[in-house]
């Protein structure tokens, strides 16, 4: 762990074990933190705020920069502990570090830029200035799905705008963010600025964020149902919180769509990270004219995929994350085809050539899936692509939004018009109109609905570490 400038074990000296998910193989043990330390780094944190808080943006901004360039000369190296740690295949978890660099460029960038207000007031002698400044101590909690990534579009944000932190990783995955914090380290950020956390149980870690009362923000990335916890711990101080959640991204393929085209994208979409990913399309809606070409291309790129350990070459189906994860895709895959959907390919477990030491599933197709099937409400995070077909463009719209889920959504049509009013009707936060790949630092992340609270990335990513204050002067 990283508290107060010093990397440190826990008090208890016990530490947990990491497993590399395709192997199944021990790759090293971390100190095991709970709520002492938990503790512990929010005071530091605490007691850092006032002069990290009050220098000056510009210097902030060079620590992060510096940051930045480290990460980017680290890029290699990075990815392949993530490829270990997490499972993705090498050139996925060098992408990964690269969009997880461009927060820290980002926000050293809009570090400079945290503009306030003059406002005319309604008095001749009166004045309005409005200023925004940073909140105070962050607790962010952060998945495994993403573990370079969603650590830096946290971090990255909450230093630029003069807050300080205390971060808990996943318990899946504390390698990359060790190799972060070692980074921030040494790009100079001041100790106790922030502090890392690592346990094996998040409970009593996340206990102590949404009670302590120096902590001001809590920021997650996780599941809808974690996050609620938070979020209703978090009421009773009414500290701020930003979410961001699962999803069940919808993917159109309107009657005026090149199904082909949509086709190429969904697949690469889908199984990205072995469709671990809250952006992946979770339901495939494709217009009844194009379904036949549109199922066609895509199973017959879905059967070349090749599952396997991420450091090999030629691998894009890395293994899932746990037994659980399995299981819950067995038990969609099961539910579905008991239920009349086709089964065009996979469905199953993959044992052979040694893939049986991971938790490895066979990329899966099924078409002719209808509204009452499990895999049609609930998010999968496995790689498994349902197929609906639908007769009217008019009506998809309303099949789409029928989720409580609303962060990514997909659009595929040559018809401009259609783009627009379907763009606008969708209720999810962020769409990708012939488009797959609707994310970038510079660009706002975040969910409509049960997705999730706030947005991160963006000039709207710094306001979430910022109060707004009002001046109103007598001159
Ligand atoms: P997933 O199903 O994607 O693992 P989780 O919401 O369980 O999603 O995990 C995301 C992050 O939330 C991880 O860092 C995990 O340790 C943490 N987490 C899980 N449960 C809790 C909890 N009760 N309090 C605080 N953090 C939690």
């Amino acid at each position: 762990m990283f508290i107060n400038g010093e990397w440190c074990q826990a008090e208890s000296g016990k530490k947990f074990g990491v497993i590399n998910p395709a192997t199944g193989e021990g790759i090293g043990d971390v100190a095991d933190g709970g709520q002492v330390e938990a503790e512990r780094a929010i005071q530091a944190a605490h007691s850092a705020f006032g002069d990290w808080s009050s220098m000056t943006a510009y210097e902030r901004s060079e620590i992060l920069y510096k940051a930045y360039k480290l990460m980017s000369t680290r890029r290699e190296e990075i990815a392949r502990t993530m490829t270990v740690e997490q499972g993705k295949p090498l050139r996925a978890a060098m992408n990964e570090v690269k969009y997880g660099a461009d927060f820290l460029l980002w926000y050293a960038e809009e570090a400079k830029r945290v503009y306030g207000e003059t406002i005319p007031a309604p008095r001749g002698d009166q004045r309005f200035i409005v200023l925004h400044q940073p909140i105070g101590v962050v607790a962010a909690i952060t998945p495994w799905n993403y573990p370079a990534s969603m650590i830096t579009r946290k971090v990255a944000p909450a230093l630029a705008a003069g807050c300080t932190i205390v971060l808990k990783p996943a318990e899946a995955t504390p390698l990359c963010a060790m190799e972060i914090f070692k980074i921030l380290e040494e790009a100079g950020v001041p100790k106790g600025v922030a502090n890392l956390v690592t346990g094996s149980d998040p409970k009593p870690i996340g206990e102590e964020f949404v009670t302590n009362p120096l902590v001001s923000k809590i920021t997650f990335t996780g599941s809808t149902e974690t996050g609620k916890l938070l979020a209703r711990g978090a009421a009773d101080q009414m500290k701020r919180v930003s979410l961001e959640l699962g999803g069940h991204a919808p993917f159109l393929v309107l009657k005026d769509a090149d199904p082909v085209f949509a086709a190429k994208g969904a697949v690469l979409v889908k199984y990205l990270n072995t469709g671990q990913a809250c952006i992946c399309p979770n339901r495939l809606f494709v217009h009844k004219s194009g379904v036949e070409a549109f199922t066609k291309e895509f199973v017959s790129r879905v059967i070349k995929m090749r599952a396997g350990n991420g450091l090999e070459q030629g691998i894009n189906i890395g293994p899932l994350v746990s037994e659980k994860a399995i299981e819950k895709v067995e038990r969609q895959v099961e539910d579905a085809t008991s239920k009349g959907a086709e089964l065009l390919c996979g469905g199953h477990r993959l044992m052979d050539d040694g893939l049986d030491r991971g938790y490895y599933y066979a990329p899966t197709v099924l078409s002719n899936v209808t509204s009452d099937m499990l895999i049609y409400r609930e998010e999968t995070f496995g790689p498994v692509a349902p197929i609906i077909a639908f007769d009217d463009d008019d009506d998809v719209l309303e099949m789409a939004n029928d989720t409580h889920y609303g962060l990514a959504a997909y659009i595929y049509t040559q018809n401009l018009s259609a783009a627009m009013r379907t763009f606008e009707g969708l209720r999810f936060g962020i769409i990708g109109i012939n488009d797959i790949n609707p994310t970038g630092a510079a660009a706002p992340f975040g969910g409509q609905k049960e997705s999730g609270l706030g947005r991160e990335g963006g000039h709207e990513g710094i306001f979430e570490y910022l109060e707004t204050k009002l001046g109103g002067f007598s001159v």
